[in-house]
């Protein structure tokens, strides 16, 4: 789960600074080399158990900048864990 800075993006470095586990790096850090920040899907985790809502969305002031990237297979999405929160099972985060 994560999420992916789009082409949109401004690099007006709103965003980075609001990210809990430090996914999201500048556009002079990209590792592929497009001018815009990145979010490193392997680090995002949505937010999840930190704030209500992916904090880069909410902070970002582009339209449609920051959008929830494909889901892996077998890799829960945002949607997902808050079913299984419903549930009454807690969600695997660290
Ligand atoms: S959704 Fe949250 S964890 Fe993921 S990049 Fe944005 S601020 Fe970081
Ligand atoms: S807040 Fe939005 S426009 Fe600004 S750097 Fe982050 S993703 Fe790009």
């Amino acid at each position: 789960m994560a999420v992916k800075i789009t082409d949109i993006c401004i690099s007006c470095g709103a965003c980075i600074d609001e990210c809990p586990v430090s996914a999201i790096v500048d556009d002079g850090d990209n590792p592929t080399g497009a001018d815009t920040y990145y979010v490193y899907a392997d680090k995002c985790v949505e937010c999840v158990g930190y704030n209500d809502s992916p904090a880069c969305a909410q902070a970002c002031p582009t339209e449609g900048c920051i959008v929830w990237d494909a889901v892996s297979a077998g890799q829960p999405s945002r949607d997902d864990i808050g079913a299984d929160m419903r549930k009454g099972n807690t969600p695997c985060v660290d």
